[in-house]
């Protein structure tokens, strides 16, 4: 009896050691959406800094274990003349950015030029812009640094994709919450209008990633279907409407649709699209309503298919990751709910990096 007590306490005590081991393990993560760059504009040296609630800086990047982070270099917000100044503009910038809404190959080549500053001569990160760098990032164990776009008004016409594309430009988001010339917002019924098919086939033929968050259902299937399913989509930070039942929020059909295509969804942190607003307690959201998120995606397309952007810089982060550093409690997170170790480091990263090799050059 003594033995048996002695090697199930053996038994007890490596299985906890290794829990422990596998808490500690840091999941390789990806961010498929990061507004970082709203931040560097208001201060070039922002990220060596690291004041309390700043979301992004060089240490959090460090401490989250980044393989990936998407940085938008251009929005629509920046161009859109009839916008009112968004909450998480400060009246400086925002009166700066009105000097440029006339000029904007100038100003995004600005931004472009602004990002690849910031991150070169850094050696712990790569400027991505082939398969060939995510190879540097997964053997030297670098953060890669994918640049994108939320909006095409950045584009006078398709054309302009591929001045985009040789600026370094991999993710094509085609429109934010307000209509392009391109393509319809989630707000609309409509999809693509005629040059915005022209301009989804200029995406395609580049070898650019389309993103449809923000995107009417009617826009995601047209993009899917004048663009092709071999051409790479994503939903980058995106909820469920099953929790929280808005427009921002891609339909089912439009998850499915994208998924189906062996695109990805990724699980956004911005409190109002991951928080059931039928509570009516204050919309602060937690770890936990990322992971209900995760889990709904999860339940509705295979897991394979999920990823994260979190949408950092321009959100209120759910309380519990407050900074780019915490996310590796999403990867924690899932491993309490149940998910098996290969199926939180598939949502935390590796789904994303597996994209990505396949949808670049
Ligand atoms: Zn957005």
């Amino acid at each position: 009896m003594k033995i048996k007590y002695i090697l199930s306490a053996c038994v007890l005590y490596t299985a906890t050691a290794m829990i422990n081991l596998n808490a500690k393990t840091l999941f390789d993560a990806a961010d498929l959406h990061s507004d970082v760059l709203l931040n560097i504009l208001e201060d070039p040296g922002y990220l060596d800094k690291d004041k309390p609630g700043q979301h992004t800086s060089f240490r959090t990047i460090k401490q989250g274990n980044y393989r990936l982070i998407v940085v938008i270099v251009s929005g629509d917000f920046f161009f859109d003349r009839n916008m009112e100044k968004p909450g998480w503009i400060s009246r400086r910038l925002w009166k700066e950015l009105g000097k440029y809404r006339l000029k904007k190959r100038e100003f995004a080549g600005h931004c472009i030029d602004l990002v690849k500053k910031t991150f070169k001569d850094k050696k712990d990160f790569v400027l991505v812009t082939g398969r060939k760098d995510l190879d540097t990032v997964e053997k030297e164990k670098k953060t890669g640094i994918l640049l994108g776009v939320e909006g095409m008004r950045v584009a006078e016409n398709p054309g302009d994709v591929e001045w985009l594309y040789e600026n370094g430009v991999r993710v094509f988001g085609l429109v934010w919450n307000s209509d392009n010339k391109f393509a319809h917002s989630h707000k609309s019924k409509s999809g693509l209008t005629e040059e915005g098919k022209e301009l989804v086939r200029a995406i395609a033929k580049a070898g650019g990633i389309i993103d449809l968050s923000h995107a009417s259902e009617r826009t995601v299937l047209d993009a899917i279907e004048t663009a092709g399913r071999d051409c790479p989509f994503m939903a980058s930070h995106s909820g469920v409407r099953q929790i929280s039942d808005v427009s921002r929020n891609p339909s089912d059909e439009a998850i499915k649709a994208i998924a189906g295509t062996g695109g990805i969804i990724g699980a956004t942190f911005y409190r109002t699209l991951i928080k059931n607003r039928n509570n009516k307690s204050p919309v602060y959201a937690t770890t936990d309503d990322v992971l209900d998120t995760i889990d709904c995606m999860a339940k509705m397309i295979p897991i394979s298919n999920v990823a994260i952007g979190t949408d950092y810089g321009s959100i209120i982060p759910p309380k519990g990751l407050e900074n780019a550093g915490c996310i590796q409690k999403i990867g924690a997170g899932m491993l309490k709910r149940g998910y098996t170790q290969e199926e939180a480091n598939k949502v935390m990263g590796a789904n994303a990096l597996k994209f990505l090799r396949k949808a670049l050059k």
